[in-house]
C-alpha cells in the first residue's frame, strides 16, 4: 500500500491481507531478492524509501516495484498498492501477481536467508496464496522467467527448500 510504509509483523500482515478491499485476483506470487539493499545496508524505514525514490524517480514506475519487501529482522513493510499489478519479471508477466522482494543479497558467499527473515518469507507467500486458493507451486523465482540472465532472488536460495517450508506451513495451519 502506498506511503507512508509501515511495518507489520505475520500476524498483522495476515489481518491486512483478510481485510483488504481486492478488487483484482492474484495468481501468482513472484519472488525476489533486493540485491541493494543487502542485509548490512538495511536501515528500516530510510532502506524502503530508498528503494521507493529509486522507482520512481531513476526506474520511473509509478510507485516502488514490489507490494512488500521483508527484512532481515522478519518485518514485512508495506509497498506498492496490492490492487496495483507490481514492477516484477516484465516481459507481459506482471498481470495478477503478488510480489515481494526479500532484502538482502542471497547469491553464494553473500547474506543468508535463514531464521526470521525465511520465515516470514514463507508466511507471505502461503498467506496470499491461500487468500486466492493457489496451490503452493503458484510461485515465480526471477530466475526462472527465460529471458533473464539474473539470479535473482540469489543463488543460495532453493525454490524446493521454500516450497517444502511453505507446504508444511499450510498443512500445518490447516490440517487435512
Ligand atoms: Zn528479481
Amino acid at each position: 500500500m502506498p506511503a507512508p510504509y509501515r511495518s507489520l509483523t505475520i500476524a498483522a500482515f495476515a489481518a491486512e491481507v483478510a481485510n483488504f478491499a481486492w478488487t483484482r485476483r492474484v495468481w501468482r506470487v513472484d519472488m525476489h531478492h533486493t540485491w541493494v539493499p543487502a542485509h548490512a545496508d538495511y536501515a528500516g524505514l530510510a532502506s524502503i524509501e530508498g528503494m521507493a525514490t529509486y522507482h520512481v524517480r531513476d526506474r520511473g514506475f509509478d510507485d516502488i516495484a514490489q507490494h512488500v519487501s521483508i527484512a532481515p529482522d522478519g518485518a514485512i513493510w508495506t509497498g506498492r498498492d496490492w490492487n496495483k499489478d507490481p514492477a516484477s519479471v516484465g516481459y507481459r508477466m506482471n498481470r495478477g501477481v503478488f510480489m515481494f522482494e526479500a532484502i538482502g543479497n542471497f547469491d553464494i558467499g553473500f547474506d543468508r536467508l535463514a531464521g526470521a527473515q525465511r520465515d516470514s518469507v514463507c508466511a507471505v507467500i502461503d498467506i496470499v496464496q491461500r487468500r486466492f486458493r493457489l496451490p503452493v507451486q503458484a510461485l515465480l523465482f526471477h530466475r526462472e522467467v527465460p529471458q533473464t540472465e539474473k539470479t535473482c532472488p540469489g543463488t543460495s536460495v532453493d525454490k524446493d527448500d521454500i516450497l517444502r517450508r511453505v507446504t508444511a506451513r499450510r498443512r500445518a495451519a490447516d490440517p487435512a
